[in-house]
């Protein structure tokens, strides 16, 4: 079975999550993305690519604009709304 996971809905309704990691070796802050407030803002068919979510992202810790993601398991206890 082949799962596709470019929308944020798509990632919402499979359980999965989103990573994100600062770039700024000085600061390397890493959180999950809260992905039902983001498809509340952005729309459930936004891409979750990261050319989709890149430009987007801005670290609230440093201001670096360059980050990383990481796609995250399927966890049953994660939100979906
Ligand atoms: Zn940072």
């Amino acid at each position: 079975m082949t799962v596709i996971l470019n929308t944020l809905g798509a990632l919402i309704d499979n359980g999965h999550g989103l990573g994100v990691h600062c770039l700024n070796p000085d600061c390397r802050r890493h959180v999950e993305l809260d992905l039902p407030a983001l498809a509340a803002k952005l729309g459930r068919d936004h891409g979750s690519m990261h050319r989709d979510l890149a430009p987007l992202m801005v670290c609230t810790a440093c201001g670096q604009k360059r980050v990383q993601f990481t796609l995250l398991a399927p966890n049953p206890s994660r939100p979906r709304r």
